[in-house]
C-alpha cells in the first residue's frame, strides 16, 4: 500500500461548501450506524448536484439513498484519538509495538497487553465512528480470543479501507517510567510501519515518563495516547 504516495486531494472551495452543507444536513437526518457492509457510494460529481438552497433537499435524499448507513464516513477527513493503559506485573512479557522489549515485568492482559497497538487501533476505529477495540473484537467472541494485537491492527487497518479511507498520519505517546524506550524506538516504529502498511514518514512515535508520580511514574502501569488522520481515497 501506498499511503505516503497517495495523491493529496484537492477540493475547491465551491465543493467544500457544497459537502459541508450537505454533510450537516445528513447528520442531523439520521444519526449514523455503526457497522456497515458497504462504503459509502458518494462521489464528488453527486456532490456537485446541489447548487442551490431549492436543490439541496433533493441532494440530500439522493444522498440518502446513495449511503444508506454512517453518513459521516463521506467526510474527507476524520481524526481519531486512542488511549490505552495496563498494570505492570512481574512475570509478564513487555510487548510495545509487536516488539518484546527486555523488562522486569509486563502487561498483564487477556491478549499480548500490546498497548500501543491497541491504542493505534482505537484511534482508527474511532476515525471510522465505529465503538471501541472491546466491543470491535470481544474476547467472548472465539475469533478474537487471545488472538494476538497485530490481528486487531490488521482487522483496523482492513476496516478502513473499507470505508474508503486511508492513512494521512499517525502521532502516538507512550507514558512509562521505565525502561528507557529510546533504544527500541526505531524497531517499534518500524513493526507499527509494516503492520499498517505505512510509510515511516507519517508514522511518529513518541515516549516520555511520567515523572516518577502515580503508578505510570511509579513503573506500575503504562500508557498510550494516539491520534491518526484519515483521509478520503
Ligand atoms: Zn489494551
Amino acid at each position: 500500500m501506498a499511503m505516503a504516495t497517495a495523491p493529496v486531494h484537492h477540493i475547491t472551495p465551491t465543493v467544500a461548501k457544497v459537502r459541508s452543507r450537505t454533510l450537516s444536513q445528513s447528520f442531523i437526518a439520521s444519526p449514523p450506524r455503526y457497522l456497515r457492509s458497504s462504503p459509502p457510494k458518494l462521489s464528488l460529481s453527486s456532490a456537485k448536484i446541489v447548487v442551490s438552497a431549492s436543490a439541496a433537499s433533493a441532494a440530500v435524499e439522493l444522498e440518502k439513498k446513495t449511503t444508506d448507513s454512517s453518513k459521516s464516513k463521506s467526510l474527507p477527513f476524520r481524526v481519531g484519538h486512542g488511549f490505552d493503559l495496563h498494570r505492570l506485573e512481574p512475570g509478564y512479557p513487555l510487548i510495545i509495538g509487536g516488539i518484546n522489549i527486555p523488562h522486569d515485568r509486563g502487561c498483564e492482559a487477556h491478549s499480548d497487553g500490546d498497548v500501543l497497538l491497541h491504542c493505534v487501533v482505537d484511534a482508527i476505529l474511532g476515525a471510522l465512528g465505529l465503538p471501541d477495540i472491546g466491543q470491535i473484537f470481544p474476547d467472548t467472541d472465539p475469533k478474537w480470543k487471545g488472538a494476538a494485537s497485530s490481528v486487531f491492527i490488521k482487522e483496523a487497518v482492513k476496516l478502513m479501507h473499507e470505508s474508503g479511507y486511508e492513512l494521512g498520519n499517525l502521532d502516538a505517546t507512550l507514558i512509562l517510567q521505565r525502561p528507557k524506550l529510546s533504544p527500541h524506538k526505531e524497531a517499534i516504529r518500524a513493526n507499527l510501519c509494516e503492520l499498517l502498511g505505512a510509510d515511516p514518514a507519517v508514522v511518529n512515535l513518541k515516549a516520555k515518563t511520567h515523572e516518577k508520580v502515580d503508578s505510570l511514574g511509579e513503573n506500575r502501569s503504562i500508557a498510550a495516547h494516539t491520534v491518526v488522520l484519515l483521509m478520503k481515497k
